[in-house]
């Protein structure tokens, strides 16, 4: 493309001294056999025009037009040399350059710098190209980033969901073969499978809902809600939970705020679920659900007297798939949605949600609702 440019500038300059040429030698062979009349030419011998200069002599007069017309060419010839050049630089290296940028985009490849950067109007483009391309590189390291987590997503979720399944097949075959006829080991059979189960039906939720933001299908259904009858219907069965527990309190505020707001409360008792579960995997002895509300503002807070999490991951803890130091140790796996679809759906009722944590004192979670 390049080559083909070039010649045109070249064919286009030399037209300057060739055209004027072509058209002054073609009028007068039109004059020359009478089909054109131009009046003031007509019947003039240009071999008798004579050319006179004090102190040159006939011969020397004679090689003047021929002199004056080297002259000329040379003069043209030069001009056509330093204008392609000019032209090409100003034209070409720009041109050249972003074809070989866009050639290598093409083929996936990002790890390379647009050299021209001159300051005119090429070089502001190269430039912006140049910030078109790390964006682009950026997007396609993100997609790839996605696109593993999604390969690691469905490899961890059949394990997840695999794994409590075995174990609650196993305890219900042993009730079944009446194996275990002991009271206190058939309700621990049965915790089991309750608990177990809770957990299928908690990642099974974050499965459907990650879907359903995925496909752009998810609605929430609001309606007014008594913050303070919703928060302490919520706590008492999550009270009623964690009695039996003996690591871990759940405490609840001394006094639930009120407030009528519009909320879908499945999804607002999703967030603090998966809230909640994030701090009983990480917690050391206590959760704890508190409220507070100002004129604009309705809060729901979760602490917990955890590991925390460290500074440099607190930015990206509401991203999909990302999880703190893999290698941590935790009491169950996790699949790095939760955190991504609490901020979705606390975001569907204009919300907002926050997070302070110091590591190895704790982690508050705050909840943003507009009254
Ligand atoms: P996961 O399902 O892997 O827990 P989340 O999106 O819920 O994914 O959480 C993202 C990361 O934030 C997790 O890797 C976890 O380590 C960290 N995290 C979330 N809540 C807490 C908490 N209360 N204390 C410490 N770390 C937390």
């Amino acid at each position: 493309m390049s080559t083909s440019l070039r010649s045109k500038i070249l064919v286009a300059l030399v037209s300057i001294i060739i055209i004027p040429i072509v058209i002054v030698g073609f009028t007068l062979v039109l004059m020359h056999f009478d089909i054109i009349h131009v009046p003031a030419l007509q019947d003039i011998d240009f071999h008798a025009i004579q050319i006179t200069a004090p102190g040159k002599n006939t011969e020397e007069l004679t090689l003047l037009p021929l002199t004056l017309l080297w002259i000329y060419i040379i003069a043209m010839i030069a001009m056509v040399i330093v204008v392609s050049k000019v032209l090409s630089d100003f034209l070409l290296m720009p041109l050249k350059e972003l074809n070989y940028a866009a050639e290598r985009i093409g083929t996936g490849d990002f790890d390379f710098k647009i050299r021209y950067n001159k300051d005119n109007e090429f070089g502001k483009l190269c430039r912006e190209f140049d910030s078109m391309k790390d964006n682009l590189q950026l997007t396609s390291r993100k997609q790839d980033i996605y696109e593993n987590s999604r390969k690691e997503l469905i490899a961890s979720i059949t394990h997840d969901l695999k794994t409590p399944l075995t174990s609650i097949i196993g305890y219900v075959e042993g009730l079944q073969d009446g194996v275990v006829t002991n009271p206190e080991t058939v309700e621990n059979y049965l915790k089991v499978i309750h608990d177990k189960s809770l957990r299928l039906d908690h990642l099974i939720d974050d499965l459907f809902t990650f879907t359903q933001l995925e496909l752009e299908k998810f609605t929430v259904n609001v309606a007014e809600t008594s913050m303070a009858s919703m928060i302490t219907e919520y706590s008492n069965t999550k009270i009623r939970e964690y009695q039996s527990n003996d690591h871990i309190a759940f405490i609840v505020g001394e006094s639930v705020d009120d407030a009528l707001i519009n909320i879908d409360e499945f999804r607002i008792g999703q967030v603090l679920e998966n809230l909640i579960s994030n701090a009983e995997k990480y917690t050391d002895s206590y959760i704890k659900l508190y409220t507070s509300s100002d004129d604009l503002h309705y809060n729901i807070f979760i602490e917990d007297d955890g590991i925390g999490i460290a500074k440099e991951d607190l930015p990206f803890i509401f991203d999909y798939f990302y999880q703190c130091d893999k290698a941590r140790e935790t009491k169950r796996k996790g699949t790095g949605l939760g955190l991504a679809i609490c901020k979705q759906l606390v975001e569907a009722h204009k919300g907002r949600i926050y997070v302070r944590s110091t590591v190895g004192e704790g982690t508050v979670f705050k909840i943003s609702l507009r009254k």
